[in-house]
């Protein structure tokens, strides 16, 4: 029985940071609140990056400052080191979020850390937000499996969320970064997560380059996680699958969930604009299923 269910948008982070086109501040100002117009109360709105490791992110001041305060909405900025939280704290997020990376390998080519400097970093990181008042989440990156190392040990993910939960983070989240896993697998992970860092809530990241996407988020959802990440559209395809689909897309789950009978708090005819004019700022379609589809059940027509 799944009682409820907080979708976070990635779309202006995770969504946009792959993508070559170059999304100008205006626009992703106006994709945050076309977001937030069809409900979406918690958002990851940029990283604070390099600009020239991660050049879309270069703006990512000017869009917090062009959207300014949101009552009632959550405005994370993901983070990669104390530079970044610097950067976000200045500008004014409410929210961090810092990332420990479960495979040696990825961490030093993604962020330059290993697995347990990348916790280290992370935990300075959430202290760093608590005394300024905020707080932080945290995410273990290629918790389901590693593009160099291939499969992960669950008890390596589990060891490394334990020391993380001691900094006090609002919650801690699995990421499938490179979409390679399955919902057996996201049930056992989900399910041990809860129990080593209860009462701290679980949120899951997913992307769809393997077409499991949309049954992992359902996974995680039975299996106790009180949060998923999506991304309007789909966007967010991986660097490693180039041409592959990206993060499990807003509107499939809130589809999803809501024809399940579990509310999201998200209006699906507003999604699907918002995706519709997404489409239209990227030049090309987007891979995310519910957008090309006719409304289910049919319209009324006035
Ligand atoms: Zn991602």
């Amino acid at each position: 029985m799944i009682s409820g269910i907080e979708i976070v948008e990635v779309g202006p982070r995770d969504g946009l940071q792959n993508e070559a086109l170059l999304v100008s501040t205006a626009d992703k100002v106006e994709l945050i609140r076309r977001s937030l117009a069809a409900g979406t109360r918690r958002i990851e709105i940029a990283s604070f990056v390099n600009p020239r490791k991660v050049p879309q992110m270069a703006n990512a001041e000017a869009v917090v400052e062009m959207l300014g305060r949101t009552e009632g909405v959550t405005r994370i900025g993901l983070v990669l080191n104390l530079r970044g939280a610097e950067r976000a704290l200045a500008v004014g997020v409410d929210q961090l979020g810092a990332v420990a990376v479960a495979s040696d390998t990825f961490g030093v080519r993604n962020q330059g850390q290993d697995t347990w400097q990348s916790v280290a970093e992370a935990k300075a990181i959430i202290a760093m937000a608590q005394a300024a008042g905020r707080v932080a989440q945290v995410t273990i990156a290629a918790a389901f499996g590693c593009p160099f190392e291939g499969e992960i040990d669950p008890a390596r993910v589990i060891d490394m969320a334990r020391e993380l939960a001691k900094a006090g983070p609002c919650e801690v989240a699995l990421a499938d970064t490179i979409g390679v896993a399955v919902p057996a697998q996201v049930t056992a992970l989900v399910t041990a997560l809860r129990e080593a860092i209860a009462p701290l809530p679980v949120r899951v990241h997913f992307h769809d380059t393997r077409g499991t996407g949309v049954a992992n988020a359902w996974a995680a959802a039975e299996a106790g996680a009180a949060t998923v990440d999506a991304s309007l559209g789909g966007l967010g395809g991986c660097p490693f699958a180039p041409g592959a689909a990206g993060n499990v897309a807003t509107e499939d789950v809130a589809y999803l969930f809501a024809r399940s009978g579990i509310d999201t708090g998200l209006d699906l005819a507003e999604l699907i604009d918002a995706s519709h004019w997404l489409a239209g700022v990227m030049g090309k379609a987007l891979p995310a299923s519910l957008a090309k589809a006719v409304p289910f059940p049919p319209q009324a027509r006035p």
